[in-house]
């Protein structure tokens, strides 16, 4: 007997669209995978780039006063 599950494993896989969270193909013929579409690729690229340039670099100014910080001179 052929049960549904053997039949799924001979379909094509499909995942979820992490931008849209619809139903992306996940195959060599989607290039754009994980996405659904060229579409939704190019939100998620743009949405990183945006993202990189609203978080500052990182204060090196931590380091410094960590270091000269010591927790005991703050004792009275
Ligand atoms: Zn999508």
């Amino acid at each position: 007997m052929t049960s549904p599950e053997n039949a799924g494993k001979t379909a094509t896989r499909h995942v979820r669209c992490p931008q849209c969270g619809g139903d992306a193909e996940w195959s060599p013929a989607n290039p754009f995978r994980p996405f659904c579409s060229a579409r939704c690729k190019q939100i998620d690229l743009g949405a990183w780039a945006s993202e990189q340039y609203r978080v500052p670099a990182s204060q090196p100014d931590e380091q410094r006063s960590f270091e000269s910080t010591s927790p005991f001179s703050s004792r009275e």
